[in-house]
């Protein structure tokens, strides 16, 4: 497996491999690695000739200072992990080297970045535009692997690649969840032991939430949800929005969406998580 940490490095790398005719698959993450981010390589792997990983913590994303100083990084663990899965390179860059000028693009991101996340991590999902824009134009591949874990990111991602029309496949990739069901992150490592423990509630809300969906209304089903999280002193619910899988509106009547989903972010202590559920 190759490193790279200069984009002359990675693109001549890239260059040299599309003169051979390889296909390229791309997984852009933050590093502190874990089987979610593992799923997604393997299935690069499975359906390109090459696949690049790259790993940098961007920091015009974060919308919260500690939470970009606890950022875990594991870069030694990640490059071990990213080598038994078969990765063939790894582009890991310095902030100077992605920010050699302060950053200043504005992207239109057709609405979609304003509601659930957008309004609690304002500029975030500009930040994400950004550095994804960015380092599709580094690595140019065919196909680029996201995961559903992130929702609302895979939709906004979608838009931005039609948007600009770029000629880069984007390939969702299901959540991988623990064995009891929290949907692994890179910052469940820094849930305390009993936090962990009682984690697994926001996965079995949503759970409930998809399997008794329709004797609710969405209005009542959201309002089941937070009542639910109300009676749990360890959590903050910050939202939850059950939503049209595309437009990310909020659905009314389950009549009028073909695709529905329900997002939420919730604090455990002083952990923010993140997860979805597909209801139909
Ligand atoms: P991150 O390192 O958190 O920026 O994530 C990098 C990529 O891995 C993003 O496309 C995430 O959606 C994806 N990812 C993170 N956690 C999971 C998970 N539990 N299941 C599937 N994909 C995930």
């Amino acid at each position: 497996m190759k490193i790279f940490h200069k984009i002359t490095e990675i693109k001549d790398f890239v260059i040299s491999s599309k003169d051979k005719k390889l296909s390229v698959g791309f997984v852009p993450t933050m590093g502190a690695l874990h089987q979610g981010h593992i799923e997604l390589i393997k299935q690069s792997v499975k359906e390109n000739d090459i696949t690049i990983c790259s790993i940098f913590v961007n920091p015009i994303q974060f919308n919260n200072t500690e939470d970009l100083e606890k950022y875990p990084r594991t870069l030694d663990a990640d490059l071990k992990m990213l080598e038994s899965a078969n990765c063939s390179a790894v582009f890991n860059p310095s902030v100077e080297e992605m920010y050699p000028n302060e950053e200043t693009t504005i992207y239109e991101l057709g609405g979609l970045d304003l509601p659930m996340e957008g309004k609690f991590r304002p500029g975030h999902f500009n930040g994400v535009a950004v550095v994804v824009k960015r380092l599709f134009d580094i690595v140019t591949p065919h196909n680029a692997y996201f995961g559903e874990k992130d929702f609302q990111q895979l939709a906004i991602i979608q838009y931005l690649v039609k948007s600009l029309n770029i000629p880069i496949e984007i390939i969702p990739c299901s959540i991988v969840r623990e064995v009891d069901g929290l949907a692994m992150s890179s910052r469940n490592m820094r849930l305390t032991e009993n936090e962990r423990k009682i984690a697994p509630f926001i996965y079995q809300a949503l759970q409930f939430a998809k399997e008794n969906y329709k004797n609710f209304s969405a209005k009542e089903l959201k309002e089941w949800i937070e009542n639910q999280f109300s009676k749990q002193n360890e959590f903050k619910l910050e939202y939850v929005e059950i939503v049209d899988s595309s437009s990310l509106k909020n659905v009314l009547n389950w009549e009028d969406s073909k695709h529905v989903n329900i997002c939420l972010a919730a604090f455990l202590g002083k952990v923010r998580l993140i997860d979805n559920i597909k209801i139909f």
